[in-house]
């Protein structure tokens, strides 16, 4: 998760992980701080920064920074986004809309969050018409850090005024073309209808002299789209956005799978875009993120998928910092639980399990689940999710081979639980379910796919 602030420079808790003596310092700060509603994140904070330095099994701190999809619907259908695979699995899904009394049933953990998102995936956040409400109690209840990932095409008058009135933090602004045909090709929408609702939360800021939201675009660079980058940079500059993301595009079970899209098929030519894109950026004054160009490094041709070679000296310290929920396509009132997008852990009733008080949500985020990858997460004799995501070659398989890529997530999720079970015991709790497997995995998308009328 990116920050505009971030890259760089090591962030203060960064240092304050990584040097034992600082750590401990940080834990006594920590448990001297009152736990006031608007003190509890820095609270929190410190404490994490302790125990991700020493990085126990059970935790005494809360997460840091939390995922949750307000929404399991979108408006739009992009020819690059897994939304196509959701409506050919549950075409008639629920909406999962969550309301500001499900926030407060999360209120023990959000209430020391230090950052927020509302996320979507293949979703549109904005889509869920108690955003806005929610945005205002969190804020003036708590404070914390709240981002949002959106389209922009919902973001109406009324969202952007209580955005701005009420110090939303930060928007990035999904925007993989830029021309009125490009974008309707690829995102389906109308550019022009995103640009003038970008256009109004400009003036309602300035009207107010503010300076938040900050607003980036998301750029996923591909064949298709690698056309629109200057017109990218250049509605930028219009719309007054902070920094353009430009990401490498990567593959999945969406309407480009089989087109070769990526530039993973052709690293040279996806250089050259780079090269073209961060000078006109460097000409024209648009700050784009990273600064420098990530470059591809390798052709399809070069992946042989070796389980072994993955980087056994990465350190993730995702258990002990974060928490996110993913959207349930199958069932209302659910979202899946996690700390990473490589294996979803739990899947929650939120309207059944009980979390609103700390003991309650203690009983979660010391899961033995969680227990278990806090143990393994690291180190030469990491689980086998862990091993698979940190495996060199993951990245570049997914876009060149969905079908390979998919057979390995989903075995190396089953063995995790495999693995976990066989080494923990632990008690039921009403509403929250451990998973066995992926609960999506390709073959389910693979079966359907092949019993659709030819
Ligand atoms: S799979 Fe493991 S190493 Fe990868 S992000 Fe998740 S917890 Fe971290």
């Amino acid at each position: 998760m990116s920050s505009p602030q971030r890259e760089g420079k090591r962030s203060v808790f960064a240092k304050l992980c990584e040097n034992s003596s600082l750590a401990s310092v940080a834990y006594v700060l920590g448990r001297m701080v009152p736990p006031s509603n608007r003190l509890r994140k820095y609270k929190n904070v410190l404490l994490a920064a302790y125990s991700t330095n020493r990085r126990p099994r059970v935790v005494k701190n809360n997460p840091i920074i939390i995922r949750i999809p307000p929404a399991s619907v979108c408006n739009y259908k992009c020819l690059f986004c897994e939304i196509h695979k959701d409506d050919l699995l549950f075409p008639d899904r629920p909406a999962n809309l969550i309301t500001l009394e499900d926030i407060k049933n999360y209120e023990s953990f959000l209430s020391t969050a230090y950052n927020l998102w509302f996320y979507g995936g293949s979703a549109e956040p904005l889509m869920n018409p108690h955003l806005g409400d929610i945005v205002k109690y969190l804020k003036l209840k708590y404070g914390p850090r709240i981002s949002v990932n959106t389209n922009a095409a919902p973001l109406t008058r009324r969202l952007s005024d209580i955005m701005v009135d009420f110090g939303l933090d930060y928007l990035l602004v999904s925007y993989h073309a830029a021309t009125k045909e490009g974008y309707k090709y690829l995102m389906t929408g109308d550019v022009e209808r995103v640009d003038r609702n970008l256009e109004y939360l400009n003036r309602r800021k300035a009207r107010r002299g503010k300076q938040k939201p900050i607003v980036d675009l998301n750029f996923a660079l591909q064949k298709i789209n690698a056309a629109e980058s200057k017109a990218i940079l250049n509605k930028a500059r219009e719309l007054k956005i902070h920094a353009v993301h430009v990401y490498k595009y990567y593959g999945g079970r969406n309407k480009l799978q089989d087109l070769e899209v990526s530039f993973d098929y052709d690293a040279k030519a996806g250089n050259r875009v780079l090269d073209e894109l961060y000078a006109y950026a460097r000409e024209n004054g648009v700050r784009l993120h990273p600064k420098k160009p990530d470059y591809w490094s390798k052709q399809a041709a070069e992946v042989a998928w070796d389980p072994e070679n993955y980087d056994h000296n990465r350190k993730c310290l995702l258990p002990w910092t974060r928490l996110q929920f993913d959207p349930v396509l199958d069932e209302e009132n659910a979202h899946y639980v996690s700390v990473c997008n490589r294996i979803n852990l739990f899947k929650i009733r939120y309207r059944k399990c009980v979390l609103a008080s700390q003991e309650h949500f203690d009983k979660l985020w010391n899961h033995p689940v969680l227990q278990y990858l806090r143990a393994t997460v690291n180190g030469a004799g990491a689980n086998p999710v862990c091993r698979y995501c940190k495996n060199y070659d993951r990245p570049i398989l997914r876009n060149v081979d969905a079908d390979r890529y998919a057979e390995v997530r989903d075995q190396a999720v089953i063995e995790f639980f495999d693995e976990f079970r066989k080494q923990y015991r632990y008690d039921e709790i009403t509403g929250l379910e451990v998973l066995k497997e992926n609960p999506y995995p390709d073959k389910f998308f693979l079966d359907r796919m092949n019993a659709l009328p030819r």
